[in-house]
């Protein structure tokens, strides 16, 4: 996404090099490891042919690995005709860094297919998708110890369920075959809780910001996310979650949602469920009739508001639009949506930040429980629901048998009973293994950001504390 501005815009690679080399200026590492942790370790390209429509098509895809310094390394892949080497490089030294923030013991990698999936019908993009499989599983590009997919940009549980039978079609003897790749559905050895996880992190993101009142002063806002006027852009799986749970759990009103073809604006707030029906149905927002449709979706971007959520795509807030942006606060739940220079322009004008690879690592976090649970062979909570709530249910017994005393004059509040009852389900347990995580991950950054006279934001703590996991890992080794 490049502008006409001067000086000209870096590209997305060049932008995580130089938010990468911000943080190290501030760190104190052995000479050369900063390159070492810096550099794409490998970039697989591969261009495959698949008999379609009665001709041979010719498809490029990607598996870059950026980071070995734990193993298997993680990362999406990503199905888009936009998909080129630099963007996976990118994108795989940002999984590092993620996985380092929170702590989920993995390299960083990313894969890409350039491809537009709407060109293809559902069984034509299976016979795509398992040749791509197909060629990055035979050079141990797709595997249960080495690399581990998962979901991005146009791809979803379908795809990861036919990634992994491939997988196990051609290693038919592989027990951990299924950890092969994550976001699966739940009944091809799926978890409870990843589809709507990165928007789920994006939530309790803001939840934990919002928790700490020097922050929230940082963003010169008030109060809670209750009430917080938040425009969305990109209403796909990351957007829709997290609109969905601000607006139905926290209270905010989501003002705006911006889409491939246009916006709709509504200061009272949009109903994102009927939004998310109308773009399935029809493709896009257009005709939407409950709100005011803007064609030239991108100047939304600019509009006033609280909290700004861009969950679509890289370099949308560049040099050629940083300065009207007027969100004192933007997560960034999309990877890379602002540029190297608009960062600079955005912490000049007081926004703040909260930096991709904290705000949406709620995907990669689950993933790593998906990957746990496949590799166990059994269900978070099997074991342990049933035996929480008898001892739940002894309490229980004691409660009622004292609040039967007319004496005491007390009794148990209504649904007391029901609630307190219910042991933890695998969703309930992914959803606490989650919220832990986005509020250590963002203690620890916060404490670099106030600690530290010479950080003056989110992102760049978010990296000395990342950057610092992994040349620890590095050492570790002897490196
Ligand atoms: P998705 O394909 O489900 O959704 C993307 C949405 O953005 C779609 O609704 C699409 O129509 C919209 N969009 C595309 N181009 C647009 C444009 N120019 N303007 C406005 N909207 C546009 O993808 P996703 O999985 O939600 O991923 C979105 C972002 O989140 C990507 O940057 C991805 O790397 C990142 N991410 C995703 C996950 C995950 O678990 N899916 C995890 C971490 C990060």
């Amino acid at each position: 996404m490049n502008t006409q501005s001067n000086p000209p815009e870096p590209s997305f690679r060049e932008s995580v090099d130089m938010m990468f080399n911000r943080a190290v200026a501030l760190m104190d590492l052995a000479p050369g490891l900063e390159e070492k942790i810096r550099v794409c370790n490998a970039t697989y390209t591969v261009r495959f042919g698949v008999r379609l429509r009665g001709d041979i098509h010719t498809f490029t895809g990607y598996r870059s690995v950026h980071s070995e310094h734990m193993e298997p390394v993680k990362g999406g892949l990503r199905f888009a005709p936009s998909v080129h080497q630099d963007e996976v490089e990118a994108l795989a030294a940002l999984m590092t860094y993620k996985c380092a923030l929170v702590e989920a013991p993995f390299g960083g990698s990313k894969g890409g297919l350039r491809i537009n999936p709407r060109d293809w019908e559902d069984h034509e993009l299976e016979l795509i998708t398992r040749r791509f499989a197909y060629e990055l599983i035979k050079r141990d590009l797709i595997n249960p110890a080495q690399n581990v997919p998962a979901p991005d940009m146009g791809t979803g549980e379908r795809e990861m369920a036919w990634i992994a039978d491939q997988f196990k079609r051609m290693n038919t003897t592989d027990i951990n075959g299924a950890a092969c790749v994550t976001g699966k559905p739940t009944n091809a050895g799926g978890i409870a809780g990843r589809v709507e996880a990165t928007g789920r992190g994006v939530q309790y993101a803001l939840q934990e910001f919002f928790r700490h009142p020097e922050d929230i002063a940082m963003a010169n806002l008030s109060g809670s996310l209750k009430g917080k006027r938040v425009i969305v852009q990109g209403l796909g799986n990351v957007g829709y979650h997290a609109a969905k749970f601000l607006s139905e759990e926290d209270g905010s009103l989501i003002t705006g949602i911006i889409e491939r073809d246009g916006a709709l604006h509504d200061e009272r707030g949009l109903n994102v469920e009927a939004v998310r029906e109308w773009i399935l149905k029809h493709g896009g927002v257009a005709g939407y009739p409950d709100a005011n449709h803007h064609m030239d979706g991108g100047a939304l971007l600019e509009e006033d508001c609280d909290i700004l959520i861009p969950a679509a795509l890289e370099g949308v807030i560049n040099l050629s639009n940083a300065d009207r942006i007027k969100a004192p606060l933007i997560i960034e739940a999309a990877n890379g949506p602002i540029t190297a220079g608009a960062d600079d322009i955005l912490r000049d004008n007081g926004c703040v930040i909260i930096p991709d690879m904290y705000a949406n690592a709620g995907g990669v976090t689950v993933s790593y429980f998906e990957w746990v649970k496949n590799l166990s062979h059994i269900r978070f909570g099997r074991m342990q629901r049933r035996a929480e709530e008898s001892r739940h249910q002894l309490v229980i017994d004691e409660l009622e048998r004292l609040s039967a005393d007319k004496d005491l004059g007390w009794e148990l509040s209504p649904n007391f009973k029901d609630r307190y009852l219910r042991g933890a389900g695998e969703l309930e347990l992914v959803r606490s293994g989650l919220d832990d995580t986005m509020r250590a991950a963002y203690q620890a950054m916060r404490q670099v950001w106030h600690a530290r006279s010479d950080v003056q934001d989110l992102r760049t703590a978010a990296y000395l504390v990342s950057i610092r996991k992994v040349a620890d890992s590095y050492r570790a080794k002897g490196l």
